[in-house]
């Protein structure tokens, strides 16, 4: 198993079993769930329990600099789309803020619209 693939797909890894490299890929929910965006926002929003609340946001998305509507509030309070939020947890395999690093579960996010 090629170690290069770790660096070009993050849900690739390799582990050590028995002396021989192991490569697997990860198969996560989250991941997944970013194929269904376009057509199921809502269903995506369920899947992760996020709930939608009425509250104007004004700032943009911090990772794609548009302006959305809805968009994702997390507990810090930044924002972002769900589909940059999304892209940003398959890169790094963490739920952390991209902006203060504050580790936080999807269920502990809002939908504003
Ligand atoms: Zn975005
Ligand atoms: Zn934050």
């Amino acid at each position: 198993m090629a170690r290069w693939l770790c660096t070009i797909e993050p849900s690739y890894r390799l582990t050590e079993v028995n002396g021989r490299i192991i490569g697997y890929k990860i198969v996560d929910h989250i991941t997944d769930l970013l194929t269904e965006l376009d057509d199921n926002y809502d269903g995506v929003l369920h899947n992760l329990s996020i709930r939608t609340i009425t509250k104007h946001v004004d700032s943009d998305c911090i990772i794609c600099l548009e302006p959305h509507n809805p968009i994702i509030q997390l507990p810090c309070e930044h924002t972002y789309c769900l589909d940059s939020l999304l892209n940003y947890y398959a890169l790094n395999r963490q739920s952390q803020c991209m902006y203060c690093a504050k580790v936080f579960r999807f269920d502990q996010c809002i939908n504003c619209v």
